[in-house]
């Protein structure tokens, strides 16, 4: 049988080989390093952790990474039988021996038989590699990113990520926000009420500029320093540092607006945030990316009438990356539309993190041995945390619908990308009324508890077909 060839071997790509050769397909894993090294790996082990040495939460019922850890488990992942295998003491967290990870996940691949590793840098996958999962990361070699965007037609694959926070839409508080489109304009797509808006005093505007211009604010890494910045993604606080009025004549102009909770108050200045998913449960906070430290973002931020009690999905940040334009790129099982040979997992499709890279990484195996063996591919449900993430890569976000950087970001897994219950739990074990963070919890409980219940069906499924 002829191998599945898989390039890069980080999270993805180490889980993406160990679900392929689970199923008794041939894998061929080529990795660059030693032979060439990125700007952030520091060895030649596979996997290797570049940053914290941290899974992040290990909490399945009300935490959606700690969920997305389950689901892992119960799908057989590598990453996650070596990071239990290799834990340190960290809380509730799951963290791990970075070298004892590393070298224990090159170890099961070294010693499987079905998986060769070969140490070379892939600039482009030979034609008559008919199945090929591309796995290069954040640090895709030039080589390889330049022949990507080639193929795609983008302008560009490595520059400088401009993200603005997103909040989940059920924390902002709409007696003080309200939905409007500045001159209430529908635009391709929109209603003419497709933002949501918050309003600004003159002192509160002044306050908040302020605390902008005296934040932390976290410093590029030496190798970042040489990537320009795209015109029109200039962090908040540089945009303030240029003039206390020239945030009020860009992102946070008033202009266009009236406040129904009183329209005879104009706004001295309004910050607006955008749909950013399919389900309408995230909003983007509009021009607001920022290198601001995630702790004074999250206090600056709740300084904005309606956004004090603002839950955020993921915060700001301007760092260096390479990821596709995933939802109008690839198919729903990962394939480059224009050419269906190559297949992409993890940090490159556009999700964010150790753990949902290799989670990606993982369904791309699935997906790419199911195709070897003429089986058919079966995605997972949108109500697990592995097809949530699959929606937002393939298909869950909505285009800008005005001009601007463009809006599909990696992110990490959160319950923003579920889709919604149909009915959400009002009432507790003992018919009390649920109020505030205990409902809060109660509705996270249903979510993970579906996702595990819908999981388990998923592979029932599977397990079925693969009998037949
Ligand atoms: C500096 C930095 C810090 C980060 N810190 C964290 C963190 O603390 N926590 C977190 O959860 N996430 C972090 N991330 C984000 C991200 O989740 C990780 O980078 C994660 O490792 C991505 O997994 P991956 O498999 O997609 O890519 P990687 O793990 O980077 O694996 C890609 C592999 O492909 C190889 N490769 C690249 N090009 C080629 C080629 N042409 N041919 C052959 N091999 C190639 C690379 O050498 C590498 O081994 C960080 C990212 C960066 C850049």
């Amino acid at each position: 049988m002829q191998p599945v060839h898989i390039v890069g071997g980080g999270l993805a790509g180490c889980e993406a080989a160990w679900q392929v050769a689970a199923r008794n397909v041939p894998v061929v894993l080529h990795e660059m390093r030693p032979v060439r090294m990125t700007a952030a790996h520091k060895t030649q082990a596979l996997a290797e952790l570049v940053c914290s040495n941290s899974f992040r939460s290990d909490e399945r019922e009300t935490n959606a990474v700690g969920l997305l850890h389950e689901e892992m488990r119960r799908l057989g992942s590598l990453v996650m039988r070596t990071g239990d295998a290799n834990q340190v003491p960290a809380g509730g967290a799951l963290a791990v021996d970075r070298e004892g990870f590393a070298a224990a996940v090159t170890a099961a691949l070294e010693a499987h038989p079905l998986i060769t590793i070969a140490r070379e840098e892939i600039a482009l996958p030979p034609q008559d590699w008919d199945c090929v999962i591309v796995a290069t990361g954040p640090l895709t070699s030039p080589a390889l990113a330049d022949n990507v965007r080639a193929l795609t037609g983008e302008t560009a694959l490595a520059f400088f990520d401009a993200i603005a926070p997103i909040v989940h839409r059920d924390s902002i508080d709409m007696s003080v926000a309200w939905f409007q489109s500045r001159y209430d304009k529908a635009g391709p797509g929109g209603s003419g009420a497709d933002y949501i808006n918050c309003p600004l005093t003159r002192e509160q505007y002044e306050a908040f500029v302020e605390a902008l211009l005296a934040g932390d604010k976290a410093a590029f890494h030496e190798w970042e320093a040489a990537t320009p910045y795209f015109d029109g993604c200039l962090p908040i606080e540089v945009m303030a540092e240029r003039g206390r009025e020239t945030l009020r004549h860009g992102p946070m102009k008033p202009f266009g607006l009236t406040n129904p909770h009183d329209p005879t108050v104009k706004a001295y200045a309004v910050v607006q945030l955008r749909q950013d998913n399919k389900l309408g449960t995230l909003f983007n906070m509009v021009g607001f990316q920022t290198k601001l430290k995630h702790g004074d973002q999250v206090r600056i931020f709740r300084t904005i009438p309606g956004l004090e009690r603002a839950e955020f999905a993921r915060l700001g940040g301007v760092h260096r990356n390479t990821f596709l334009n995933s939802p109008k790129l690839l198919d729903p099982t990962l394939r480059l539309k224009a050419m269906p040979r190559l297949r992409f997992a993890g940090q490159i499709t556009g999700c964010e993190g150790y753990v949902e890279s290799a989670a990606i990484g993982l369904l791309a195996g699935r997906f790419a041995a199911a195709e070897r063996l003429g089986e058919p591919l079966m995605l997972p449900p949108p109500t697990t945390a592995h097809g949530a993430l699959l929606g937002h890569i393939t298909g869950g976000h909505v285009e800008t619908i005005d001009a601007g950087p463009r809006s599909f970001q990696p992110m990490n897994v959160n319950f923003g990308l579920f889709p919604p219950l149909t009915r959400a739990p009002s009432r507790g074990p003992d018919g009390e009324r649920l109020r505030g963070p205990a409902k809060a919890m109660a509705k996270k409980r249903a979510i993970t508890s579906r996702a595990l219940a819908d999981l388990d069906r998923w592979l029932a499924g599977e397990a079925m077909l693969a009998a037949e």
